[in-house]
Order: structure tokens, then C-alpha cells, then sequence
């Protein structure tokens, strides 16, 4: 089901109707094409305090995009190194730095703070660094025209880790995404050879692919350069077949709960894989006092019991290679819970606390990271099956006013799933436009 009001506010008429009634004004999101694959502007870097990054930072935004200079006008994204901010009183150099520029960002355009990670021995640092996290965040909400705040959080030392993160927040790619909180590890990224194909030489397995956000997972990362392979329920063969074969990819059609599931997926990647998307997921609604047992075990089986049984198997027969990449689906139901939705709530908040955990030991086990993607609104088949009020007011509260696409969330994966993301481990990161929901 289109979004029709987002297509009025886009018409004069419309935007002028919906601005005298106080109505929401959602700006159509730009996003990633192969002929403007970049910001519409230069990017702006400013720094807060002493910085010990400053030069590492400069070094890696000359590589995403022009520097902004008096000359050439407004900037399309902001980056403000925060990382010496150490006390309360220095956080007014943050509102010294911001205060003068905001409003000449460009409509969808990007603001990054970094930060450094809240030290646990020093409350003031930790004071100053996790105020960070609700200016960010109302920034998110204030700013509008379709643009977008994160912040970024780097450990001491560790810059050069956040090419990848940078490129990824600075692009069309990350559109609706906002308000979110990264936080990096100080590993060092593999090495990227094209940044045009970040992806290739790459396996990738996406389960729950024949449709919906998976298909857009798949088609993603084999733009990306990644050999891939689609799974879905034997059922779903046909659509499975025919998503996989416009992609170039090959089609596995298995159940994710069968027994042997990991042996034939590893089977399917005699290779080994380098990136594994568990997005396959189901929902059976209702209140709790009415839900049949089968109801509740089949949403835990699909959702989260699937996905530990196989990464398990997958990382013991050193089924993932190397500098893997596992990403999981959890979702803002996990987050903030959702009525008539305790089964599929509860399996996507357990998919957070599996990646939580799951995270640092696969890193340094196995070389592997671990992340997960946790969708709000996202405009599908299964969205437009909801009853319109409810599907009107998903799509609208949130801080640009509209629904994810499927591409938003494969984007995301495409991120996650980069050799130069190794830093980029246990994050859960919102697709949600900053949803209001579990804010
Ligand atoms: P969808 O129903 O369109 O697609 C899910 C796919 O998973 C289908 O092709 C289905 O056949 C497959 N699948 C189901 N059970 C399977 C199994 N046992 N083995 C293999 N494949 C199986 O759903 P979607 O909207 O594309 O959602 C994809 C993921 O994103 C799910 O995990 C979902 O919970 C999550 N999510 C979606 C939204 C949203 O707004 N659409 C929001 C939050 C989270």
C-alpha cells in the first residue's frame, strides 16, 4: 500500500494544506543510486575541545566528500569531533560548534557527533560523554527537512576503525536512520580493494530471502560485489527461484528449523561463508490469554531458536571464515514490545541479547562479528496487511514522519557486512527513522 500522504506533502498544494492543519511533513528520503551515490554537499568538520583524532578524522572525511568552505556553501553533513570532551562546562563548546551551523544543512542532509566511549573511571568524562547521547538524540528529532543526527563513539586510538561507519552515515545510505548510537571496537578492518564493490570475493547466505526485506538484503549485497545465496521455505520455491535468478544468485530451499539445516547450508558454501543474515522471521499475533501454545513455540522456533541453533553449528564446523560477519534481525517490537505480540517481542528482544553476548567471543574466537539490525516501520507486504489507523500511525511516529523501505535495512547489512566494519561488533542499530516507540 503506497504512502499517498507522503506523496501529497510532496505537491505545493499539499504541503501547504498540511502545514496550516499542523500535520506531519515527511520529506521523501533520498537514497542510494548508482548516478548520485553520494551527499548533495560537502561536508563540514568541526571539533569540540582537544581532539586526539582530529588529524585521522580529517584524513578519512577527505576520502568520503569535498570539505565545506566558506566558498561552497551549505554543507550536507556535519561532523563534530566531541571525543575531548571530558566535563560538563566543556559541553558548551559542543553548542558553540553546532549552534552557528545547523540550520544551514542541507534538506536530508547528515550530522555526525563522535564521541569517546563513557569511561568507567572517571564520572565527570562519562557525564560529559553520555550527554552526548540525549543531544544526539533530540537533535534527531528537532531537525527535520528529512535530515538525520547519530553519534558515533570511537575508542582512543582506534580512528582509522571508522572509515567504513563514516562512509556508511555520510551517504543516502543510511536515510532512515536517526537518533542511533554506535559504538565501536578498536579492531582493525580489513582491508577494502574497491569501495565501489566493498563486498567481492564475498559469500553470502540471507535466509528468508525469496520476499520483502530479505530479497532486498540479497539484491544489496550482490550489488555490493557478493556472491549470494537466497534461502526459504520450500513453499515459497517459485518466488525463492525467481528472486535468486535476477540476482544472479542461487537459490537453497530449506526450512531454517529443519534439523539439518546448518549441514546443508554449509553444504551450500563449501567455501565457507563470510556473511550470514538470519532475516527469516514470522509472526502469529495474539493477546497472550489467547494464544495456543503452537503459536507462541513456532514464532520462538523460526525467530530466535533457528537462528542459535545454526550459528552455533555454523561457527563449531568453522562453517563462517574469517573475518565473518553475522547479522541477525531483531526489531522494535523487542525494544519496546508490542500489543498481542509477546511471542514476537519476546524472540526479537532474545535475538539482542544473543547478539550481545554472542558478540565479543565470536570476535575473538572466531574472527566473526556479530550485529543485528532492528527494523521499525518497514513498508512490506506484511505492513500493508495492517489495518489502516494503526499502519498510519506506525508509518508517522517517528522523526521523519514515514515508513522504512526494505532497502534501508539491506543497506544497513550491506554496512555490517564489509571487511572494513571489523570495529562495527555487538551493535544493535535501529532502522526506524527514530521511532517513538522504545525511544
Ligand atoms: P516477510 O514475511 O515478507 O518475509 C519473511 C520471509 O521469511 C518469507 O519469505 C518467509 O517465507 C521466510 N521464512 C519464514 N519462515 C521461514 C523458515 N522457517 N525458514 C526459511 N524461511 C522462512 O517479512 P519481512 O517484512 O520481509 O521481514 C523480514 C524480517 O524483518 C523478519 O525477521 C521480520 O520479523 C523483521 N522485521 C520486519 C519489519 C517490517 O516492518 N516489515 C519490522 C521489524 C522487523
Amino acid at each position: 500500500m503506497a504512502d499517498r500522504y507522503l506523496h501529497l506533502t510532496g505537491t505545493a498544494p499539499g504541503r501547504f494544506l498540511t502545514r496550516r492543519l499542523g500535520l506531519p511533513q515527511p520529506r521523501r528520503l533520498r537514497r542510494w543510486t548508482l548516478e548520485n551515490p553520494t551527499l548533495d554537499g560537502p561536508l563540514l568538520h568541526l571539533t569540540a575541545g582537544e581532539s586526539a583524532i582530529s588529524d585521522m578524522l580529517r584524513a578519512i572525511l577527505a576520502k568520503i566528500g569535498p570539505e565545506a568552505t566558506e566558498q561552497t556553501g551549505n554543507p550536507a553533513g556535519i561532523v563534530l569531533d566531541a571525543t575531548g570532551i571530558t566535563t560538563a562546562a566543556g559541553l558548551g563548546k559542543v553548542h558553540a560548534a553546532l549552534h552557528p551551523v545547523v540550520r544551514s544543512l542541507t534538506a536530508g542532509g547528515r550530522v555526525v557527533v563522535i564521541g569517546a566511549p563513557p569511561s568507567p573511571d572517571d564520572h565527570h568524562q562519562a557525564a560529559a560523554q553520555q550527554a552526548l547521547e540525549g543531544f544526539v538524540r533530540s537533535l534527531g528529532k528537532e531537525i527535520g527537512k528529512g535530515s538525520t543526527a547519530q553519534l558515533l563513539r570511537i575508542p582512543s586510538g582506534a580512528a582509522a576503525s571508522a572509515e567504513s561507519t563514516l562512509r556508511f552515515l555520510l551517504s543516502p545510505r543510511s536515510a532512515y536512520i536517526s537518533g542511533q548510537v554506535i559504538e565501536l571496537t578498536d579492531a582493525t578492518p580489513d582491508p577494502v580493494a574497491d569501495w565501489a564493490a566493498p563486498l567481492s570475493g564475498r559469500t553470502a547466505l540471507v535466509t528468508g530471502a525469496a520476499r520483502g526485506i530479505g530479497a532486498s538484503v540479497a539484491s544489496v549485497l550482490a550489488r555490493d560485489g557478493a556472491t549470494v545465496i537466497c534461502l526459504d521455505i520450500p513453499q515459497a520455491e517459485e518466488e525463492l527461484t525467481r528472486t535468486a535468478a535476477r540476482l544472479g544468485a542461487t537459490a537453497l530451499p530449506l526450512d531454517i528449523t529443519a534439523p539439518d539445516a546448518a549441514d546443508l547450508i554449509a553444504a551450500a558454501a563449501p567455501e565457507g561463508l563470510d556473511i550470514l543474515v538470519h532475516n527469516a522471521g514470522i509472526t502469529r499475533d495474539r493477546r497472550l490469554a489467547n494464544m495456543p501454545a503452537e503459536r507462541w513455540a513456532q514464532v520462538i522456533e523460526v525467530n530466535l531458536d533457528s537462528v542459535l541453533r545454526t550459528t552455533d553449528a555454523l561457527l563449531k564446523a568453522g562453517a563462517v571464515n574469517r573475518g565473518g560477519r553475522i547479522v541477525a534481525t531483531a526489531s522494535i517490537a523487542g525494544i519496546a514490545g508490542n500489543n498481542g505480540q509477546t511471542n514476537y517481542a519476546a524472540s526479537k528482544a532474545g535475538i539482542i541479547g544473543l547478539v550481545r553476548s554472542l558478540a565479543p567471543h565470536a570476535a575473538a574466537d572466531h574472527g566473526v562479528t556479530v550485529n543485528a539490525v532492528a527494523p521499525g516501520f518497514i513498508e512490506t507486504k506484511m505492513t500493508a496487511a495492517v489495518p489502516l489507523f494503526i499502519r498510519e500511525a506506525g508509518r508517522r511516529m517517528n522523526s521523519l514522519s514515514q515508513g522504512g523501505l526494505p532497502v534501508d535495512v539491506a543497506e544497513t547489512t550491506a554496512w555490517f557486512a564489509q571487511p572494513a566494519s571489523s570495529a562495527v561488533n555487538g551493535q544493535i542499530v535501529r532502522v526506524c527513522g527514530q521511532s517513538l516507540l522504545g525511544a
